[in-house]
């Protein structure tokens, strides 16, 4: 992990993703400094423990980097900074809607003009998928737009609602998509005018670092965005807890979403928006397309390695086509090639961590163990780094571990139903309500499944379609809140009622 420049090497594989000509690729934005530091009030510091930690490239196991890590007394400091920013008065508070949307217009273009540096960096850490700054952009655009009412009440009285912002907002990601989490965080708590303390994964600090980079460089009050690489249990449960923290956003695991629900209850009442793990159901039923059904929830659930929160994980398959789909799945993930992220046919990369490459080989183990029948993978797909091949399970039922817990990981869980009631009941029998997909070409049958599933998204006939413009969020254990679209503003925004005395004759 240099922060220099990108080399030609790197450049040419990003042509190929970003598909652009190599010569309208940037350079690297070389104005501004980034360090891996922690970065509080537009400032590079050690933490005050000065301690740091390893960042590993999970492709070789290697350890790339030192990053500063991030402590209780560094949160103290980070929110005092957030809190100057957001007093009454400062240069953040009296910033015009509009100008406060320019600046997300700005970071925006300047994330797409180090486009090719920040997917090297991605890239060679954790996934293939390049992400843009679609989300500050599409919040950009709302930071002037985000209206109150006027509300006919009863009596001599003009009444009308302020939308204003929470105040010192912590925000805890995690590492399975770093980019798109930090611009899905940032993007509504900024256009409606809060102030920011992010803890970003301990897997996955770099992006972000050099994301804070460019909040500095594109002209960002200082306080206004911190950024913390640290551990959870420490920096984490730090800002979970903080007596001067208005709000704390969320996604991870449902396990430690229950902690941050208690710290918030057991310290000062934050508001908590919650975004946590699913078991989503994908349904195939017997007209859908075979080979459109087949390849979409290959994607459903081998996209970034499993590593995704509404991951379909649970294949329901009507019982006059399962024998073909299961065929045609088998045949499709054997083909999958697993390996460097660097190259261009590879189209699945190492696990993030040890850590989660261990767990998934135990769900697997489980999967054997209680009795699924293994149709394909099942290991460790390389000597080194935390590779496993892509894994099918047939014959699953839906006690089994496997089709209950969330695995997060390369392992397909194939389950055989007879009807659409009875594929309703079950998909529903999950503590997680993340997402769902139906296959059909039916319509009654689509409308069936999709009013009947209690999940935060539905898709039908495809899967893992997102857009700044729709709101994405957990029924049951899978959270509480939305984010993106207008819905995402909400969770950002206090309610303020003003209520003036009309004078009904001059006196
Ligand atoms: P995690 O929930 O422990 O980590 C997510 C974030 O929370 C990280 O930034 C982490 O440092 C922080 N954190 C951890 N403990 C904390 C605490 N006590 N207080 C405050 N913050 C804390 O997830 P993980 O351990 O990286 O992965 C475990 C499982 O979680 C995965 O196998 C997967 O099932 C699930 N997961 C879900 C998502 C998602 O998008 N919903 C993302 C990552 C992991
Ligand atoms: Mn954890």
């Amino acid at each position: 992990c240099s922060w220099g420049r990108v080399t030609d090497d790197d450049r040419l594989h990003c042509t190929i993703l970003c598909e652009s000509p190599l010569s309208a690729l940037p350079e690297p934005n070389q104005s501004s400094s980034v360090s891996l530091q922690l970065f509080i009030n537009n400032e590079w510091q050690d933490a005050i423990s000065k301690r740091s930690f390893p960042t590993i490239n999970p492709a070789t196991g290697e350890v790339i980097c030192q990053v500063a890590e991030a402590d209780k007394a560094d949160v103290d400091k980070a929110v005092k900074a957030a809190r100057e920013a957001f007093r009454f008065g400062s240069p953040w508070r009296r910033m015009d809607a509009s100008d406060r949307g320019l600046l997300l217009s700005r970071l925006a273009d300047a994330i797409e003009r180090d486009t090719a540096y920040l997917a090297v960096t991605l890239l060679s850490l954790v996934s293939w998928y390049l992400l843009n700054m679609e989300c500050s952009e599409y919040c950009a655009g709302w930071a002037d737009k985000w209206e109150g009412k006027t509300i006919p009440i009863d009596g001599d009285f003009f009444c009308y609602t302020r939308h204003e912002p929470i105040g010192v907002c912590g925000q805890i990601i995690p590492w399975n998509f770093p980019l798109l989490m930090q611009a899905w965080k940032l993007g509504p708590a900024l256009a409606t005018g809060n102030t920011v303390v992010m803890k970003v994964a301990e897997q996955t600090p770099l992006t972000a670092l050099y994301v804070a980079s460019l909040i500095k460089e594109v002209g960002f009050p200082p306080g206004v965005v911190n950024i913390l690489p640290g551990m959870g249990p420490s920096a984490g449960s730090a800002i979970a807890s903080h007596m001067d923290v208005d709000k704390v956003a969320f996604t991870g695991s449902t396990e430690v979403g229950h902690l941050i629900q208690q710290a918030s209850g057991s310290s000062n009442l934050k508001k908590v928006t919650l975004e946590l793990g699913g078991k989503s159901p994908n349904i195939i039923m017997s007209d859908a397309n075979m080979a459109e059904a087949v390849e979409q929830s290959h994607f459903a659930l081998f996209f970034n390695q499993g590593q995704c929160c509404c991951a379909g994980s649970r294949t329901y398959v009507q019982d006059t086509i399962y024998d073909e789909f299961m065929e045609r799945s088998v045949e499709r993930a054997k083909s999958r090639v697993v390996g460097d992220p660097f190259n261009m046919k590879t189209e699945q990369g190492p696990q993030v961590d040890e850590e989660q490459f261990k767990k998934i080989l135990g769900y697997i183990s489980s999967g054997k163990r209680e009795g699924a029948k293994l149709m394909c993978g099942g290991g460790v797909a390389a000597d080194r780094g935390y590779f496993i091949q892509p894994t099918i399970f047939g014959d699953v039922q839906d006690g089994m571990t496997i089709a209950r817990e969330e695995i997060f990981g390369p392992v397909m869980q194939i389950l055989k139903f007879k009807t659409l009631e009875e594929v309703v009941e079950r998909a529903n029998d999950t503590k997680y309500g993340l997402a769902a997909a139906v296959f059909t070409k039916d319509i009654d049958k689509a409308h069936y499944i999709s009013s009947g599933i209690r999940a935060g998204t539905v898709w039908i006939n495809c899967y893992n379609v997102f857009g700044a413009q729709a709101p994405f969020g957990g029924y049951k254990y899978s959270g509480n809140g939305r984010e993106l679209g207008e819905y995402g503003l909400d969770n950002y925004t206090e309610v303020k009622t003003v209520t003036i005395k009309v004078p009904q004759k001059n006196s």
